[in-house]
């Protein structure tokens, strides 16, 4: 399946990158909550989560682990949230969210406007501390 997710992780898109390996990919969120908002995918794309086969499903929650932990190392909070929405793109995807309280991953809320700058210098310094 191709989706816009996997135009990113193939290069054919730009994007903010965080981090790869083999199977998965983490990128900048475009219209993040926070600095520090991250998107974990699988390189092969599944709509839907909870349709991903068990392995594949437990490794990309290990990356997706190692991509909070770099972005907790920069974006000092009390813990990175972890949600799975999913009705914008199909192609399963995890958002990593710094947060100090609930409201801080209410997608309601109103997203942070960053310069490409910004993105660059955020996306830089997570990649830099993925263990
Ligand atoms: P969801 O499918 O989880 O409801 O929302 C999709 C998420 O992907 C949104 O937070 C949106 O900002 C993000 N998103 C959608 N298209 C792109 C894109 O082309 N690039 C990036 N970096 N993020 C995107």
């Amino acid at each position: 399946m191709e989706t816009i997710f996997t135009k990113i992780v193939k290069g054919e898109i730009p994007c903010y990158k965080v981090a790869e390996n083999d199977r998965f990919f983490a990128f900048l969120d475009i219209n993040p909550l926070a600095k520090g908002h991250t998107l974990v995918v699988p390189k092969n794309a599944t709509d839907y989560i909870f349709d991903i086969e068990d392995e594949e499903l437990g490794a990309m929650m290990v990356f997706a682990k190692k991509v909070a932990k770099a972005i907790k190392a920069n974006y000092p909070c009390q813990k990175i949230g972890m949600t799975v929405i999913g009705l914008e793109v199909p192609h399963a995807h995890i958002h990593l969210v710094p947060i100090n309280g609930v409201n801080d991953i209410d997608f309601r809320r109103e997203k942070v406007k960053l310069t490409d700058e910004e993105f660059k210098e955020i996306a830089s310094k997570i990649a830099h501390s993925i263990e």
